[in-house]
């Protein structure tokens, strides 16, 4: 059963700014709803008063300046998925957020809801990594921009205070000759496993690699280690050397065991996503 609440809707950032200053702990921002209308219900979080931000314009832009994307935290997946110029510039994302739940979910869910409310188990996190997003944030009193890695501290905890809102991401797309691809494994309604990665190729050899995991730890993350460890090599060398790095994925990515799987599981698991993403991703560049 859902509690009473009130609802305001206001219509800049300035305004929603203020409401969360005013109201304070009794408050809380709602995008698509998607998941806090489930915690209200299941009676896990208790707010008296929801700043919807669906009318604030700026969190509804999807805007290309020639250099970035300028996505609204308030765009739904779905928007993401069919736009053109997100195709065009970031398929890494358009990949990933199709994969996302269902199109009822896709249709209502955000992707600043997405991000804020921190659930490792998200599919555009990975993409949005590999591209270094960075996310602009605001209170009443100023706005602050972020890298997106910043911004995941711990399991259902982010850098957003409960007086700030997530206004946009800013994701530029990746360097020409670099190729991408997105792979998850999903047991369940949202992801057990994502893995996302960027590569270029030269001679035969990996250049420009990124990688990055999400659903195996607390955290979504990027492997920097391993990514200079692979530049360089060939891709067979490359997907030996992902296949390989068991005990850096437990000692970097933490991984607990749960309904999703074991330690070992997930850590195997990222090791063979890893390296099949490296074959999908040079095969999507102009690699020579
Ligand atoms: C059945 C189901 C299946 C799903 N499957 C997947 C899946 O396969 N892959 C995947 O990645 N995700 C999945 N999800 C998660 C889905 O992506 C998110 O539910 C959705 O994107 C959340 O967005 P929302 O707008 O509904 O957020 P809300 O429910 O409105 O908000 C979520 C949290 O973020 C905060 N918040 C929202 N917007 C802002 C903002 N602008 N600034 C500050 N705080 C904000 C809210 O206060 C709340 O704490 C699934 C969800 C459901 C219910």
């Amino acid at each position: 059963m859902l509690r009473p609440f009130r609802v305001s809707q206001p219509t800049s950032v300035t305004e929603a700014c203020a409401e969360l200053a005013r109201l304070g702990e009794d408050a809380k921002v709602y995008a698509g709803g998607t998941e806090l209308i489930l915690l209200l219900r299941l009676g896990l979080v208790q707010y008296s008063h929801l700043v919807d931000v669906k009318r604030v314009p700026e969190l509804g832009e999807l805007a290309w300046d020639g250099k970035a994307m300028h996505i609204g935290a308030a765009v739904t997946h779905r928007r993401l998925e069919r736009s053109a110029e997100v195709t065009a510039h970031l398929p890494l994302l358009q990949q990933a957020t199709e994969l996302v739940a269902n199109v009822r979910v896709r249709n209502v869910g955000t992707i600043g809801g997405n991000l804020c409310f921190g659930d490792p188990h998200s599919d555009p996190a990975p993409a949005l990594l590999v591209h270094d997003t960075r996310v602009k944030i605001s209170t009443h009193s100023g706005d602050r921009t972020i890298g997106l890695e910043a911004f995941y501290i711990g399991l259902f905890e982010t850098a957003i205070a409960p007086d700030e809102i997530l206004i946009e991401l800013q994701v530029e797309p990746l360097p020409p000759g670099v190729g991408s691809a997105y792979l998850r494994a999903a047991r369940f309604e949202r992801p057990s496993l994502g893995v996302a990665v960027a590569v270029a190729q030269h001679d035969g050899r990996l250049a420009n690699v990124r990688l990055a995991v999400s659903c195996v730890g607390p955290v979504p993350m990027r492997l920097q280690e391993l990514e200079s460890r692979l530049a360089g090599a060939t891709l067979a060398e490359a997907q030996q050397i992902v296949r390989q790095a068991q005990r850096h994925y437990k000692e970097v990515l933490q991984p607990v065991d749960d309904l999703h799987g074991s330690v070992a599981y997930k850590t195997c698991l990222t090791g063979v996503l890893l390296g099949r993403a490296l074959a999908q991703a040079v095969g999507t560049n102009g690699s020579n």
